[in-house]
């Protein structure tokens, strides 16, 4: 064995030792860790011949690296849709390090780590309250999780055509229907192969919605003229977090032939509140889901599940499956995620989920979600109060958007953020919601409290009287 790695072998319990302190300092500042910063690095780092080992690798992490990073996992980071880590999924995922499976098989000689995926994924569906016809697996993100569904419904649509696109690549264009998509729909659109233009946009519905026109659905449906369609729908988008209804699709779902995914990166924990539960109704009824977990769920980057109905587990080994593994019967008998998804080699994902989920149950996530929106209402009173600003939409459920007051101040919104940001006390990000310039604060995390509101607010406040 080299002699670096061997010293570190027997020094790991100080090298763990010094983590989990400086773990435990990192976390309990967490609060006053600024939440942007101007420190940048150099990256042009020489390789060292010989190895460092690990407490001086910690050592140069501490000196050059650390002064990287933000407290983004903190209660006050609001920009794009930001999720933290609490106590028991820190502890899975440490322990999904330590142990470093390979998640694929669930009866494998070889490591059946699998089913603690499965078993998390069945937890999940009891906190949203989702029937088991779902079957599901961990990705990376909420991108992933879109494109993990909608290349099985690329193969889906295939099929309804007489093709396999899986085999034989995308021979002719593939109809998609969406009103708001999230820019990762878009992206997977390209991936795809189906392309990020080839989409039919549907109008939103009148006064200030982002959520899809039924009507106008249906009148896109029936130009169709019988073919088959992928409809892409949003459980929260990320302006303004609106919802399509879900009960209306349903209706749509008996009289035409569709494949129905769902975006419910966040959105999806509306699902834990009974006081937002409604937001989700009739969502079982899609064919797919996409939810994350590195957002509501207060889980470590990176943590997104998919769900797709058992009924296209065919449709959904065609698009996944590993040329090595071929499959003979039946795919859920000798389950591989490997054939059920775009990676091979994975890591536990799920593990740091599971320790969540038995840590703080349904009750614990019910009040994370109504926390975050109650905090986003504080805000959002704030907002209207103050006549320097306005309100783009009304606070549906986590997300605030807002913009200076003021057509002749729209110049000046993204450097009013730039320099509320620069305070490095909050962190919101920059967004253009019907045309106007804003600022979108989403609100997620676990920690947040009224105290860290106020905080925001004072900056708000202070930055007007600097720069407006
Ligand atoms: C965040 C988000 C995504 C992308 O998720 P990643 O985890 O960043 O890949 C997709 N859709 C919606 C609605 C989101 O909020």
């Amino acid at each position: 064995m080299n002699p670096t790695l061997q010293q570190d072998l027997k020094d790991i319990e100080n090298i763990l030792e010094k983590v989990k302190k400086q773990g435990i300092d990192f976390l309990n500042n967490i609060d006053i860790v600024p939440t942007s910063t101007n420190n940048s690095i150099t990256t042009d780092r020489n390789l060292n011949n010989s190895g460092l080992g690990a407490v001086a690798a910690l050592e140069e992490f501490n000196q050059r690296l650390a002064p990287l990073m933000v407290s983004q996992a903190g209660p006050r980071y609001w920009g794009f849709v930001t999720g933290g880590v609490t106590p028991a999924s820190i502890v899975g995922d440490w322990l999904t390090t330590i142990y470093d499976p390979n998640a694929q098989a669930t009866n494998a000689q070889g490591g059946v780590s699998a089913l603690i995926e499965i078993e998390t994924i069945n937890l999940l569906l009891q906190l949203l309250d989702l029937p088991k016809s779902f079957l599901g697996g961990f990705v990376t993100g909420a991108t992933m999780s879109n494109f993990t569904s909608l290349a099985v419904a690329r193969q889906w649509y295939g099929k309804q055509i007489g093709q396999d696109f899986a085999k034989n690549g995308i021979s002719v264009p593939v109809n998609i229907l969406v009103a708001t998509p999230h820019s990762s729909s878009v992206k997977c659109l390209s991936m795809l192969g189906i392309g990020s233009q080839n989409f039919t946009r549907i109008k939103t519905i009148e006064g200030n919605r982002e959520a899809i026109d039924i009507a106008d659905l249906e009148q896109s449906i029936i130009r169709l003229n019988g073919q088959p369609f992928i409809l892409i729908s949003s459980a929260g988008t990320v302006n303004t977090a609106d919802f399509d209804d879900f009960v209306a699709i349903t209706k749509l779902k008996e009289k035409y032939n569709f494949w129905w995914h769902i975006d419910a990166a966040f959105g999806g924990f509306a699902a834990c509140s009974p006081k937002y539960k409604n937001f989700v109704n009739g969502w079982e009824n899609a064919d797919s889901i996409t939810v994350d977990c590195h957002k509501w769920l207060n889980v470590p980057y990176e943590s997104a599940f998919y769900l797709i109905k058992e009924e296209h587990k065919n449709d959904q080994v065609e698009t996944f499956q590993n040329s090595n593994a071929p499959y003979l019967g039946d795919p859920l008998e000798n389950f591989s995620y490997l054939n059920f998804l775009p990676e091979n080699s994975r890591r536990l994902k799920a593990l740091p989920v599971w320790f969540s989920l038995l840590a703080y149950g349904k009750q614990g996530f019910q009040d994370i979600v109504e926390n975050s929106v109650a905090m986003a209402l504080q805000l959002e009173s704030f907002i209207t109060q103050n006549k320097n600003f306005e309100l783009l939409a009304p606070t549906r459920l986590n997300n605030v958007c807002f913009t200076l007051a003021g057509d002749h101040n729209q110049e000046k919104v993204n450097l009013f953020l730039t320099h509320l940001n620069d305070k490095g006390n909050v962190f919101m990000t920059p967004t253009v919601y019907q045309n106007c310039k804003g600022v979108r604060a989403s609100f997620v995390n676990w920690r947040t409290t009224d105290k860290d509101v106020k905080i925001a607010i004072a900056d708000l406040e202070a930055t007007l009287l600097e720069y407006i």
